[in-house]
């Protein structure tokens, strides 16, 4: 039979698992020598075995608990349940994975009257005594018995109020017994000290499935089976008396990363009293000062320790009369830019290499040097939660429509734009907006993709908000209401909608940050590029490290205001004449986009996706907008009226779009090709290195690609000759309905690239449509039906399943192909890693997670695990 019980000089920190975190460090601080009161581990084996038996405790553990209790007690030299020389213990959870303060702790376990009596007279201290008393009581009360612990502060309270003390220090030794006194009627406390000690461990055990102790597995993503240790530990007492104290340090400053020793102290206070923040804690120089001798030691441990653990420390000491100890070590927590600050510089100190440099930060630190934040600090009101669809923190007015934004904004305002659903008409509001907020829609919704493209904050599928334009309101499900131009704030890094102006911490790069990415570029294989259509969009992504345009959507470039006329026309042209005249007009803004596009990539692939979306998004569907449209291309009302309710579609997700659109406008393709090519040659002419890519979407068979393939090669001839460069192209194809993966081989001679569209992908593979699962996604996620949600994160059961089959049928019948991704997994970090082990030669993804995927893919070919 296994192991249950291991002394504090049995182990290491390699047995995190078997004896959690705090243990395994505990063991590991006694083997380098340091004053660790000592103790033993029951493990996290024992714990899983208790919950299996239905929450009891095995039978042979109390005796081989008592074995190591009796080494312990030899060792401290002194006895647990002895009056005369009273031993108290410390029992203490301690998961694999760090849940600071989310379990229990019981202290000055081994208290009863007769032994605090004995406690009192062996130290001549009766305050200090009956003080640990009190505090057992409460304890062990609140954390074994489940008591009120309010019911004890209250009753404190009331014993200071009738005896005119003010602080805890006040009390004396009769004042804590006649506290204890009263506890002893709030709470029925065993006296024998085994059984506290049985009744502790079993409830440190069940501390396991307390509601915050699963809500932050929840959130951290902690598998709930683990289970946690139980580390019972002799006491030592910082409320000794004056020499004594605890504190808590950090080896360096866990919110900046600047690396100094950093910490807090309180004299004559048990470690409790630090946490609680009952006292005021005062600086180390304090306890530099005023015992010189513990201090320097304490500056010697944590040097050691974090040497030791290459990595920044977060300990906890007491001191007992003068006398140091030292009770935990671990990983400390730390913001994001001090992540990667202390990360770049233990390099530079030799404590660390790059490549672990790289694995200690994570996706969420990295966003911090990109994005404005809600200060995690911050008090905040939540009146609703969403998608986290585009990360950062955003304040402002509430508008309902993208032309209040508009106008909101030119007054100088900041706005929050808040919609059922976004469409491509709302961009010029979604432009201004500091953040997005919708009823509607999932993670790749038009919302979320442009929001995240745009750097824009935004929550999406924030169900149950309900919005009434005309009155300017909008309720949520809990019943609280905004009203036009109330302030709110948005979190999209959590989805959470607060009330009012919440601090935030503000972006800003750092050259620590850039020698990281510096490193990145260093250690990855993939390539990393954007989906960018605007030559400021692709700037930045140029200068956030993106090496090409993975996605240029060219149906963008049709919306702004002086173009979305002249494409309605050319929607509602009836002859082939007419249509073409407008095509015309088309091209030129399509060219001049184009080159612009061009010069910015100078000298890197940029990848032209021909028009995609059914031609009826581009139409208005109110009867003014119809009217006046209508007068515009000259044409009577009820013709227009006919083609617009002539081009609706039941499902136009599945429906007029994508490479469907040159089968029957070849002129449409046509247009854009000439656009595509001659912004090429010229950029040619002008002296620039332009690489275009065109891109088809939307494929499910070989023949569409040989059809559109044969009107890009006669287009590219008439330009080319009649402009008299020959320019350099590739053609290839959209990955994005299931068919078109399963016949890749086919695809495989008629294309030099194949780009995984993942939103489509997912949509057709799962048949969740991208715009309404944000309805039904959480519900699915906190039912437990899917694990994440799947246009977040790479779906590697079926959909990578698809791409895996796609990429080896078409690699066998043509080498040289090269394959993306430009859906939005491009910038998770979990599918980055998926499509990097896949054989990926690329991910595309908006700009401002391109540095963020450059570390992911660096992270994905390191392949060490990261640090927790
Ligand atoms: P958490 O996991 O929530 O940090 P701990 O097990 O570290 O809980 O216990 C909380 C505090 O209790 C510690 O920070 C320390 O101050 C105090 N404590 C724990 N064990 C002992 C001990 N053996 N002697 C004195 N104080 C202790
Ligand atoms: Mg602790
Ligand atoms: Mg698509």
């Amino acid at each position: 039979m296994a192991k249950r019980v291991y002394l504090f000089s049995e182990g290491s920190k390699e047995d995190r698992d078997l004896l959690g975190g705090k243990g395994a460090n505990l063991c590991e601080m006694t083997s380098l020598g340091l004053p660790v009161p000592f103790g033993f581990i029951i493990t996290t084996d024992t714990c899983r075995e208790f919950f299996e038996a239905g929450n009891k405790l095995p039978s042979l553990l109390e005796q081989e608990y008592r074995v190591a209790l009796d080494l312990v007690e030899k060792r401290m030299g002194a006895r647990f349940g002895d009056p005369e020389n009273p031993l108290l213990f410390s029992v203490r959870s301690g998961a694999t994975v760090s849940m600071p303060g989310m379990m229990n702790t019981i202290l000055n376990l081994g208290l009863n009257e007769e032994i605090t009596e004995g406690l009192a007279r062996r130290t001549g201290n009766p305050r200090f005594a009956w003080d640990c008393y009190r505090r057992f009581i409460q304890m062990f009360a609140s954390v074994v018995l489940d008591a009120n612990g309010a019911s004890f502060e209250h009753e404190l309270e009331r014993y200071k109020a009738a005896h005119d003390k003010k602080l805890d220090v006040d009390l004396d030794a009769d004042d804590w017994r006649a506290v204890v006194r009263i506890y002893q009627t709030l709470a029925d406390v065993p006296e024998d000290p085994f059984d506290q000690l049985r009744m502790a461990v079993r409830a440190v055990f069940m501390s396991w499935h307390t509601p915050r102790a699963l809500v932050y597995r929840e959130m951290n993503n902690i598998p709930d089976t683990l289970g946690t240790a139980v580390n019972v530990q002799a006491m030592v007492f910082g409320n000794y008396g004056e020499d004594s104290g605890s504190g808590v340090a950090f080896t360096r400053n866990p919110a900046t990363g600047e690396h100094k020793f950093f910490g807090e102290f309180l004299f004559n206070a048990a470690g409790e009293d630090v946490v609680a923040g009952i006292r005021t804690p005062l600086p180390l120089s304090a306890l530099e000062e005023r015992l010189p001798a513990v201090y320097q030691q304490l500056f010697q441990t944590q040097a050691l320790l974090e040497k030791h653990y290459r990595d920044m420390q977060d300990i906890e000491f007491t001191v007992q009369e003068g006398k140091f100890f030292m009770l935990q070590t671990r990983g400390g927590k730390r913001t994001g830019r001090a992540s990667v600050k202390i990360a770049v510089d233990m390099v530079g100190e030799g404590l660390i290499t790059e490549r672990e440099a790289l694995m200690r930060v994570s996706p969420e630190h990295v966003e911090s040097f990109l994005h404005p934040m809600v200060d995690p600090a911050a008090k905040r009101d939540v009146i609703a939660t969403g998608l986290p669809a585009s990360p950062g923190g955003a304040t402002g007015r509430v508008v309902f429509s993208a032309e209040e934004a508009q106008e909101q904004a030119e007054a100088g305002h900041a706005v929050i734009l808040v919609r059922r659903e976004t469409t491509p008409e709302d961009i010029h509001g979604m432009k201004v907006a500091a953040g997005i907020l919708t009823e509607l829609g999932g993670m790749t919704s038009h919302a979320a993709v442009v929001a995240r493209g745009m750097g824009v904050c935004a929550i999406t599928g924030c169900d149950g908000l309900n919005i009434n334009v005309a009155s300017g309101t909008a309720t949520t499900r809990d019943g609280a209401s905004i009203r036009r131009g109330d302030v709110i704030t948005l979190d999209g890094n959590t989805g959470d909608v607060m009330l009012g102006d919440i601090a935030k911490v503000e972006a800003s790069d750092s050259d620590d940050f850039q020698v990281l990415l510096s490193w990145a570029d260093k250690y990855r294989r993939l390539k990393v590029r954007a989906n960018a259509e605007t030559p400021e969009d692709a700037a930045r992504a140029r200068e956030l490290g993106a090496e090409g345009i993975g996605l240029c959507r060219t149906e963008h470039m049709f919306f702004a205001a002086d173009r979305i006329d002249i494409m309605r026309a050319m929607i509602l042209s009836e002859t082939r004449e007419e249509r073409q005249g407008y095509l015309d007009q088309l091209q030129v803004f399509q060219h001049d986009d184009l080159l612009a596009l061009f010069k910015v990539m100078d000298g890197l692939p940029v990848t032209v996706r021909l028009l995609d979306p059914p031609l009826h998004e581009f139409l208005p569907h109110t009867p003014e907008d119809i009217r006046s449209l209508a007068q515009r291309v000259n044409k009577p009302v009820a013709k227009v009226e006919e083609i617009v309710s002539g081009l609706t579609e039941v499902n136009p997700m599945l429906g007029f779009r994508g490479c469907r659109l040159s089968v029957v406008y070849p002129e449409i393709t046509q247009m854009q090709v000439r656009a595509i090519v001659s912004a090429a040659a010229e950029a040619m002419q002008a002296g620039y290195r332009p690489m275009p890519e065109i891109m088809i979407p939307l494929v499910v068979n070989v023949r569409e690609v040989r059809l559109v393939t044969d009107i890009i090669d006669q287009c590219v001839r008439e330009v080319s000759s009649a402009m008299s460069v020959s320019v350099p192209y590739r053609v290839g194809t959209m990955m994005e309905t299931p068919r078109a993966t399963l016949g890749a081989d086919r695809l495989a001679p008629e294309v030099e690239f194949m780009s995984f569209g993942t939103n489509d992908l997912t949509q057709m593979t799962y048949g969740f449509s991208r715009d309404d699962a944000g309805r039904f996604i959480p519900k699915y996620l906190g039912k437990k039906l899917i694990d994440v949600d799947p246009f977040v994160s790479l779906d590697e059961r079926a959909v990578g399943r698809l791409m895996e089959i796609a990429i080896r049928e078409s690699r066998s019948r043509k080498k040289g192909i090269k394959y993306g991704i430009c859906g939005e997994h491009g910038g998770d970090p979990r599918s980055i890693r998926f499509c990097h082990n896949l054989g990926l030669d690329y991910v595309s993804c908006s700009p401002f997670r391109v540095p963020i995927a450059r570390i992911a893919a660096a992270q994905a070919n390191v392949g060490l695990v990261p640090n927790d």
